[in-house]
């Protein structure tokens, strides 16, 4: 019987073999495994909505937006584009370099490993496996365990629908994942909390291997004294409570200016209310917690003192209310890691020069947004803080954008996709330069005086 290690060498060696033999070359090819991702999500919607139910709770509204919509603007975009991004780019040449033509070619990097996470499990899966595999690559993807129901689903849809040697998922975890991290892929993409992605920059570097890693951290929404409230409000709270506040790119923390804070909080609660309603304890309309690990880890921080709206929690079903948390100082426990919960801090500022300044002084976030209608003070809030992608006057939806490169920046990650960034980043980009044999100038090579002052005379 194969060990683990030796039944995975087959998979990458299979997949890579897959990649070599030029399989995945073919425009129509490539195209043709996107229109079949299309087309899966239609032959097993039913199921897709009872997995994410089953694991996450996940409202239909949600389900439709965050995850299946995101997933067929991408494939909708990459189809559309994709003739076009495979085409050689042409390059200019310069004048020492007269009669060639340059162009950059697309090329396969070979064999790529996504590893997803729990929190949209299907979206965060599929969505970079579209770039790879638009890209001409073959993909091995490894699903969270934490969304069993999930990640079952997408070894099945794929195992019925895709050739084992190009598209294949492995199930498991740490033991499984740590397996799989010792063979040698062509690209590792991983999506997850940053102490993993250390243990997979690690176990890729043994290899040589790039990787992209999508990771997380503390996103400030930033609120102004004239930001227009009523909106913010909406906007915040969508941002934060959908998916129960387990969403990389959720305002983690609120900065509020102090004398616009008890109009906001106000505004807040009833948002809260109209966007996700009123039985959000039995889940109604609510996603809950992913696990017992997490739904205690976030109880923990609900402290009595500070509760200005929620705190309410269900254990049997593992669902915490949309909390507001007030009069937070940075000190505080919830201030020290990225929530990932259904929980807000609050802060306030007097000049929001400070409130940067402090932003500035912590690790770089994958987010940040900022309410306010000045044009001038939203290009410095955007210039002077260093964060992965974010929004002005919104939050999430840049995300949702495909023409904008989606990906974190110092701890909360480094590489990106989505779009053309997933096409680029799953290709090699080769320089060619094409010379002419019709005329060969004499100063290229050594040759004495006569070419070493024609070249004194390009350079000077
Ligand atoms: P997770 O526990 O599902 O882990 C992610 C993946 O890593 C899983 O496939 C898991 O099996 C694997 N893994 C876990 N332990 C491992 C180990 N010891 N060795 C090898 N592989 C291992 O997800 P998570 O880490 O709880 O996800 C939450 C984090 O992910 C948050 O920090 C969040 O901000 C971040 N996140 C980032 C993005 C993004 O796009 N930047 C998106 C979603 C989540």
């Amino acid at each position: 019987m194969m060990t683990l290690q030796e039944n995975y060498q087959q998979i990458v060696d299979d997949h890579r073999k897959y990649v070599e033999q030029g399989n995945t070359v073919d425009y129509t090819f490539r195209k043709h495994q996107l229109e079949k991702i299309k087309k899966i999500l239609k032959d097993y919607e039913t199921e897709i909505y009872d997995v994410l139910k089953k694991d996450l709770n996940k409202p239909d509204h949600e389900i439709i937006t965050t995850e299946i919509g995101i997933i067929h603007t991408e494939l909708d975009f990459t189809i559309k584009n994709l003739r076009y991004w495979m085409q050689p780019e042409k390059v200019a040449s310069p004048l020492t370099h007269k009669g060639s033509k340059s162009y950059i070619m697309k090329e396969p990097l070979g064999v790529v490993l996504v590893i997803s996470p729990w929190n949209y499990p299907l979206q965060l899966s599929l969505v970079p496996i579209i770039g790879a595999l638009a890209a001409g690559n073959s993909v091995v993807l490894k699903p969270s365990e934490h969304a069993a129901h999930t990640s079952d689903l997408l070894a099945r849809m794929i195992e019925e629908n895709f050739d084992p040697s190009y598209f294949s998922v492995i199930q498991g975890a740490v033991e499984e994942t740590t397996e799989l991290l010792k063979q040698r892929f062509d690209h590792i993409f991983y999506t997850g909390g940053s102490a993993v992605g250390k243990i997979v920059m690690r176990a890729a570097s043994e290899h040589l291997t790039p990787v992209t890693l999508e990771l997380g951290g503390k996103s400030p929404a930033i609120v102004d004294e004239d930001a227009n409230i009523q909106i913010a409000a909406k906007r915040i709270v969508w941002g934060k409570y959908t998916n129960a506040g387990q969403t990389c790119v959720a305002p983690d923390y609120l900065l509020v200016q102090e004398s616009v804070k008890f109009k906001l909080l106000k505004a807040m609660k009833k948002q809260i209310k109209s966007i996700f309603g009123k039985n959000l304890i039995q889940g109604e309309n609510y996603s809950k917690i992913i696990n017992e690990d997490h739904f205690k880890r976030l109880v923990s921080f609900l402290n009595e003192d500070h509760i200005v709206h929620g705190g309410e929690y269900n254990q049997e079903d593992l669902i915490i209310e949309p909390t507001i948390l007030d009069k937070i100082d940075w000190d505080d426990p919830i201030m020290q890691e990225e929530i990932f919960g259904p929980i807000l801090p609050v802060l306030q500022f007097e000049n929001i020069e400070d409130a940067l300044s402090l932003i500035k002084s912590k690790e770089k976030p994958l987010a940040l947004y900022y309410f306010g209608e000045n044009p001038r003070m939203q290009s410095q809030v955007m210039e002077y803080v260093s964060f992965g992608g974010g929004a002005i006057n919104d939050t999430f939806f840049h995300l949702a954008n495909p023409y904008l490169p989606f990906g974190g920046v110092g701890k909360s990650g480094m590489g990106s996709y989505h779009g053309k960034a997933s096409f680029n980043t799953f290709s090699h980009q080769k320089s060619v330069l094409k010379q002419t044999t019709k005329f060969d100038f004499p100063f290229r090579y050594t040759g004495g005086t006569v070419s070493s002052n024609i070249l004194k005379k390009f350079l000077s």
